[in-house]
């Protein structure tokens, strides 16, 4: 998709702080972190939400997943605990409609989330 931030950055046309790469996944850090861990995990192929990339049916969403858990695991977070988020849907809070999964650790995290 031409007009879309995060098929940017995926191609590399827009720098980010990536943390891990496959040939399907990127991983990237939030430019406005919200936790000491903050990471992006998103599929290369642009698909606008959770629901899209789940209904791709390709194994995609299963990549995305177990790139949060090495990004958890690179940065030190997975035995204390962290969490996988898919905003999906403008009342839930997304704003870029490439679909990613938000991995934030390295402190309480209360429940339920705001
Ligand atoms: P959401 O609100 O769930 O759609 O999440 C979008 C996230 O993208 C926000 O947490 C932003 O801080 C983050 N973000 C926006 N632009 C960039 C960028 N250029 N690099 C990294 N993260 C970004
Ligand atoms: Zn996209």
């Amino acid at each position: 998709m031409t007009d879309c931030l995060f098929c940017k950055i995926a191609a590399k046309e827009i720098p980010a702080d990536v943390v891990l790469e496959t040939d399907r996944v990127l991983a990237f850090r939030d430019i406005n972190p919200q936790a000491p861990t903050h990471v992006l995990v998103v599929p290369k192929a642009h698909h606008a939400n959770a629901a899209a990339l789940a209904a791709a049916d390709d194994g995609l969403a299963d990549d995305v997943l177990k790139a949060a858990h090495d990004v958890a695991v690179n940065d030190g977070v997975d035995a204390s605990g962290y969490r996988v988020v898919f905003n999906t849907g403008p009342g839930a809070g997304q704003t870029v409609f490439h679909v990613h999964a938000h991995v934030l650790g390295g402190r309480d995290l209360r429940w339920p989330p705001g």
